[in-house]
Formats: C-alpha cells, structure tokens, sequence
C-alpha cells in the first residue's frame, strides 16, 4: 500500500529526473476508456460526461505534467484533445453546436497546453535545483571527509547535521547521531584540570554570543584511555538578513605539538640546570681572580676581566631567565612575600640602574610611601626588566620617566620612554612567552623575548595588571598594578 502511494505521490518523485511520456499517454487513454464505457453502459446518455471530461482531464494534465514532466503534461493535453474531436464526431454534433464544440475545443487545448506548459516547466526547474543542490552537498561532504582537521556542523538550532572521519578519529569513537550541542556531552574535557560543561563548549559559546569562538584548547580523555590535547574554533553562519542558519565547529589534534613542546621545555630546563652551576662558579673565579689581579696595577688585565665578568653576569642573566620561564609552565614559580615599600625599591632599582645605562637620563620623583605586600626580588626583576626595555628601545629619546601612584586600593607604577614604540597590533602579543616584535627595525635589538613574559606571570601572580599604552614611533609607557597591603 504504502509502496503504491509512494509512487503516485508526485512529490516523491522530485529531484529524481525520471521523465516518461508514454505512462501519462496511456493513461489518459485509460481515462477516456473509462469515461465512454461509463457513458453507453452505465448512464446509458453519450452526453452525460461532457462536464467530468473537462475537470477530470484538467486534473489528469497537472498530475502528470507534475509527475512525469513537461512532455508527460504535453501528451496528456495531446490525448485530451483528440479524445475532444472523437466527442464531437460521435456524438453527431450539427450547426451552432459544432461551431462552439470546436471553438471551446481550441479554447481548451490551448489552455491545456500552456498549463501542461507552466507545470512541467515548473518540475524541471524544481528537479534541477534539487540536483543542484544534492551535487553542492555531495562536494561539501568530500571537501569536509578530505580535510586534515575535525569537523562539526550543525543546524540553526544546534543539531549536528555534518561531521567528518577525522573528527571520529580524534574523539576514538563514531560521532554519535542526533547530537544537540550545548544538552548532550560527547567525552569528558577539561581546561587546566577543571571540567567543562557542554554549554561552555566553543559551539554553545558562540550560539549563545553570535561571535566566533577561536583558538580554545582542551585536555579529553578517550574511551581507550588516551589524553588527546585538542584546539576547537567555533563559529556562527549567518544569511544576508543577518539571521543564524549553521554553526561550524573544527577541531585540532594538537597532542603532538604538545608533547614535542613539552620534551622542548623539558629539555631547556635540564640545559639551565646544567648551565647554572659552571656559572656560578666562573662568577666566583672572576671575582677571585680580580681580587689578585688588583695588586698588580695591570688596567688591561683588569678591564679584560671586567668585560668577562660582565659578560658572564649577562649569561647568568639569561639562564636564570631561562629557568623562571620553565618554572611558570611547570607551575613551580614560588614567591616569598613579604611587606615593604614598594617606592622605595623603585628609588633603589632606578639608583642601581642609572649607574649601568648610561646613555639615559632615569627620573623617579614618587616620594608618597606606597606599601604592598610582595616578593620584593621579583617585583625588583619587573623593574629592571622594564627600564632596561626602556633604554634598549629608545636609541634616540633619551629620557626615562618613572612613576607611582596610589588609585583605588592599588599602586600603579609606570614606566615612560621616548622611543621607537609599540604599534597597536602587537601590544597584547608582547606579553607572549618568547615573542619579540619582528619587522626589520626591531631585528636589530637584541633579545629573546623572556623578560614581559616573565614580568606578565609575576605582576598576574600577585594579583595584579600589567598593560602598556604606546604609538609606534612616538614611545612606550608601561604600567603595573599591584593591591595595596590593607590600611595602608
Ligand atoms: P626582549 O626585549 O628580550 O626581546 P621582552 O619580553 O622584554 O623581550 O620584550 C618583548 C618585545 O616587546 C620586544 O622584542 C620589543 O619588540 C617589545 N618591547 C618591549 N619593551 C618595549 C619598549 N619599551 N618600547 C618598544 N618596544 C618594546
């Protein structure tokens, strides 16, 4: 039943392209049998069908234009109308009647035509488009099993409706069917230990904002019992009216890189380690050696070894630079607080500073007292971080202002140069571990982009905010935050 109802239902039919004209002849043939024998047989009056024959016919010629296209439609009007001419002859029509049998005969082919015309065009069309777009689907999904990443996409109202093998592949199980996202959890993620509901997810993120979701990193943990590291972006698809048709999610498989960057601080930390203890020791060899040197009056020797000691201070410098960075991934930065005034070891850096930068003026007027409870040699490694930066890029300004204050509960300090700048683009980005500004100018300075990296992890660590507001060309001022100690 359900078999015969799909087939004469002409709307199962569309997109499928399967055009027949010799059914639609028949039939109405059939039809035209039919209405004769009931006509002699069983009315027993020829003319008791006049009326059936034109609506039944009208409604033969839009089902099979509409079933079986434009020349199924044409042949049904075709038949209609000879079957028309076979009334007229033989019902020995005469005269007046006659006349008008044709004329209404004409009238009516050519209205039959031009519907069969219309609808079946109609079907073309719609059959086209449907094939149109089952071939836009089919590239879609090749283009989507071909990428080298994960995929999701889903509905305007956050059903999954396309994912990809990769993706199976990083989940370690088939994409379950029917998935609704933001209401069903496909594996237990995490972020920094911490789980994440399915409503945090990139996707319900950015159905609930309507603004794309990039670069989130998550730790999943597999059926099989592997811990993959995944990066999810997530993003809304809108129509021209602006209204959320799809949503589209990709999904990397970052396990690797994390593992190879892993083995790569693994690997810096051992060598600053191992790096540590020979220097330490030359340190004190060159103090020893300059202690006796200094009997002998030699002014070479003796600046050739302060070069040296220089140099190696330099080099205990950046292994010990290298070893906080290390110890902020691994989370083993400790501090030791402790309550001092806070302008005062400003006052003491910049004194200490200014004998080594000799190139700048260095000017610190904050006499208010500032108290804060912190790690007193930390917050001293921000300061000189900060205007030694200072001084390395401003090679023509030649002054450096430093400043403390106290705004609600906190102790803003800032740090002002007159030098080559930072453009807008990259202020953020500078505070990234091992980030240096590259174009040709800044090549030129040397560095390796611990230092506000480093500064950012201690200024965060004690609760504090560290930004910087600069122009390219026109100078840099870099400001800290730290809470006041209370009632202070
Ligand atoms: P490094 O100085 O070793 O390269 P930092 O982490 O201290 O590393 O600084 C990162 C980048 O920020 C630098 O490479 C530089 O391009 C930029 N930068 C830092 N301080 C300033 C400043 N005062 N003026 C202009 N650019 C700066």
């Amino acid at each position: 039943m359900r078999t015969i109802y799909t087939y004469l239902n002409p709307m199962y039919h569309l997109g499928k392209k399967d055009y027949s004209v010799a059914i639609p002849f028949f039939s109405t043939i059939l039809c035209a049998v039919i209405l004769e024998f009931y006509a002699y047989y069983i009315a027993h009056d020829p003319h008791s069908i006049d009326l059936y024959a034109v609506f039944l016919f009208i409604a033969l010629i839009l089902y099979n234009a509409f079933r079986y296209g434009l020349f199924g439609g044409f042949a049904t009007a075709g038949v209609t109308i000879a079957y028309y001419f076979y009334i007229i002859y033989t019902r020995h029509y005469s005269g007046h009647q006659l006349t008008s049998g044709i004329q209404t005969t004409i009238v009516l082919g050519i209205l039959y035509f031009f519907l069969a015309g219309i609808i079946g065009w109609l079907k073309h069309t719609i059959d086209s488009l449907i094939e149109q777009e089952a071939d836009e689907k089919k590239r879609l999904e090749a283009i989507l099993q071909q990428l080298p990443v994960g995929i999701m996409v889903t509905d305007s109202k956050g059903s999954v409706t396309h994912s990809n093998k990769q993706l199976d592949m990083i989940l370690g199980r088939k994409f379950p069917a029917h998935f609704v996202v933001g209401k069903d959890t496909l594996l237990h993620a995490t972020v920094e230990g911490k789980s994440v509901s399915p409503s945090q997810g990139p996707l319900a993120q950015t159905f609930t904002t309507g603004k794309p979701v990039a670069g989130k990193e998550y730790t999943i943990k597999r059926k099989d019992g592997k811990t993959v590291y995944i990066q999810m972006s997530a993003s809304v698809i809108r129509n021209e009216q602006g209204k959320i048709i799809a949503a589209a999610e990709i999904i990397t498989d970052i396990t690797q890189q994390k593992e190879m960057d892993k083995r790569k601080d693994d690997f810096v930390n051992m060598a600053s380690h191992e790096l540590k203890t020979p220097i330490t020791s030359m340190k004190l060899y060159i103090d020893s050696l300059m202690t006796r040197m200094s009997q002998y009056k030699d002014e070479r020797a003796t600046k050739t070894l302060a070069g040296i000691k220089y140099q190696t201070e330099k080099l205990q410098e950046l292994v010990s630079n290298l070893l906080d960075v290390t110890r902020i991934q691994t989370g083993k930065l400790s501090f030791t607080r402790e309550s001092f005034h806070l302008n005062e070891l400003i006052a003491e850096t910049v004194e200490g500073l200014q004998q080594s930068i000799s190139t700048h003026t260095l000017t610190y007027s904050g006499k208010n007292s500032v108290v804060v409870s912190a790690d007193r040699f930390r917050l001293y490694q921000v300061l000189t971080n900060l205007i030694t930066n200072a001084a390395k890029y401003s090679p023509t300004g030649k002054d450096i202002i430093i400043r403390s204050k106290k705004i609600d509960g906190k102790a803003i300090v800032s740090i002002q140069d007159f030098g080559i700048g930072i453009s807008p683009d990259q202020q953020k980005k500078i505070f990234g571990r091992l980030y240096q500004v590259t174009d040709a100018k800044e090549r030129t300075f040397p560095g390796l982009g611990m230092g506000l990296y480093i500064s950012k992890e201690i200024i965060k660590r004690h609760k504090g905010t560290i930004w910087v507001e600069s122009n390219k060309g026109k100078g840099a001022t870099f400001y800290f935050s730290l809470p006041l100690q209370k009632n202070k």
